[in-house]
């Protein structure tokens, strides 16, 4: 049995110690700040078990979820109780913890970076500072303090030497701050509040003790956040680095057709925006049919295979496996790949593509192949259904004796609700290649985000857009991922 923190929203904040238990578990006890993805990891037979609290729902008792996490632990089960941030700070782990014990289950604790120290960091607000704060305490906000039994006693947090971070503070704010002040803390002290510190959408409002909770009433800041008051809060001027991002705050749709594409999205991150990758087109294998597995069969025939593409490398060689043979089944044959991407492809199962263009199209491996003699050989052409013919015809036309074979197809990816929800406010839409135009605008239909921005990689793509009846905004001048995000900045920078 294992109480896990998961960090403060930001998935690269989770610990090695969670990932590895997530990936193991057999139940997964979760609450609902945890971040988004973290059970991705989880095996596909793993039970996922939602317990957290929503405000205005019904939710699970704490005395339930101990017996719950006990019954799980005693049938001797792998179970996580995966808390956001840390679970011994403001996060009931240490109740559960005892429940467990008195129950006779043993555990291990993983500590999780708290939204204390990470939510201020992303803020840039150092919790102490050699010049400013020399301790910080972690205080809970929820407290009522016009109670009589409140466990807070003000007038020694008024008197603290050093910062305080309040957790779960923005509903009692104004009640919190002027507790604060009649105890003697000065109203003028430097104060911030931190919402979704971390997550994508983080943002921070800064203010003085005594003008924070208009500040935070007219921004209409929502839980979760953080309160910081203390002179560090100040010093954010110069450390805000995450705010301070290009994109940051903008929501950035990615199709995540082409391989090039992921490599686009990390660029994006780093530059602050939030990403959501939608897949386009998904690949189909086809490679059970009789035309390939006699072609595979008789491949040696061959004087020239064409391989059109890194997914038709891939299910080449896994029809040749599924024959019973390997790469020196092409001994004798020139080999040809449409671009470096394939010809990479054909490396990883050992074969150096003998005919590379350098720019991927059909047209330039014609060109490529100019020099090597088709006349009277047998050439296969090893591809995807839907291509063109611009290849075989060539081929055929220079007197080869072209067979033409289907490995895969690939079909339009219907879009998950989720991501088309996460996508109806997105700024931008960047697009990087005509295909994926036509496979998105197709599978969002109307559902299309309506203000985001169209970022177009190239004039071929520029035109598909149009086509789909959507405007371009921005065309990139150079027609690669730099170019593209070079373009989107400086629209960013306008918009
Ligand atoms: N165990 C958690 C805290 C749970 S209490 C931890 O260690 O971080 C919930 C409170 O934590 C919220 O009301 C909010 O004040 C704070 N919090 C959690 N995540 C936050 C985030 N990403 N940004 C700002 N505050 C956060």
């Amino acid at each position: 049995m294992y109480l896990v923190g998961a960090g403060p929203g930001d998935p690269g904040l989770m610990t090695r110690r969670s990932l590895e238990l997530i990936a193991d578990a057999d139940a997964i006890y979760y609450d609902r700040l945890i971040p988004p993805g973290a059970l991705d990891g989880a095996r596909d037979d793993a039970e996922l078990i939602y317990v957290g609290k929503q405000p205005g729902v019904p939710s699970v008792p704490q005395e339930e979820i101990g017996e719950r996490l006990t019954r799980a632990a005693r049938a001797g089960k792998s179970v996580v109780r995966l808390k956001g941030g840390d679970p011994f700070v403001f996060g009931r782990g240490g109740e559960e913890g005892e429940a467990l014990h008195e129950a006779g289950v043993e555990f291990e604790v993983v500590p999780g970076v708290t939204a204390g120290v990470a939510a201020t960091a992303y803020a840039g607000i150092p919790v102490t500072h050699r010049d400013d704060a020399s301790a910080v305490a972690f205080v809970t906000g929820h407290e009522d303090p016009k109670k009589a039994e409140t466990a807070l006693d003000w007038a020694a947090l008024a008197a603290f030497p050093g910062t305080l971070v309040f957790y779960m503070g923005v509903k009692r704010l104004g009640e919190n701050a002027a507790a604060l002040i009649a105890a003697g803390r000065d109203p003028e002290e430097p104060a911030a509040a931190v919402e979704r510190g971390t997550w994508p959408g983080q943002r921070t409002v800064g203010a003085t003790l005594a003008t924070l909770a208009a500040a935070v009433e007219r921004e209409a800041v929502k839980a979760p956040a953080l309160i910081v008051i203390g002179d560090v809060a100040a010093r954010r001027e110069a450390l805000a680095w995450l705010e301070r991002r290009p994109l940051h705050g903008r929501t950035v749709v990615v199709t995540r057709a082409r391989a090039q594409a992921s490599g686009l999205a990390a660029r994006l991150r780093g530059l602050g925006a939030t990403v959501v990758e939608l897949p386009a087109i998904r690949i189909e294998s086809r490679i059970d049919t009789d035309e390939v597995r006699a072609a595979a069969a008789t491949i040696g025939d061959y004087g020239l295979v064409c391989v059109t593409s890194p997914n038709g490398a891939d299910l080449l060689f896994e029809a040749l496996a599924e024959a019973g043979r390997d790469a020196r089944a092409l001994a004798g044959a020139t080999v040809a790949a449409i671009g470096p991407g394939t010809a990479r492809a054909l490396a990883a199962h050992g074969i150096a593509a003998d005919v590379v263009p350098q720019r991927f199209v059909a047209e330039a491996l014609v060109e490529a192949l100019a020099d090597v003699e088709v006349e009277g050989k047998r050439v296969l052409v090893a591809r995807a259904a839907e291509a063109r013919n611009v290849l075989p015809d060539a081929l055929k036309e220079r007197g080869g004796e072209v067979d033409v074979v289907a490995l895969y197809e690939t079909v339009r990816e219907a879009a998950d609700a989720e991501a088309v929800e996460a996508i109806q406010a997105a700024d931008y839409v960047t697009f990087t290649s005509s295909s994926t135009v036509k496979s998105l605008t197709e599978a969002l239909g109307d559902r299309f985000p309506a203000a985001a921005r169209i970022v177009s990689i190239g004039p071929v793509t520029g035109a598909a857009v149009r086509e789909a009846g959507l405007e371009v905004a921005v065309e990139a001048d150079r027609h690669d991922v730099e170019g593209l995000l070079a373009a989107l900045l400086a629209d960013a920078a306008t918009h």
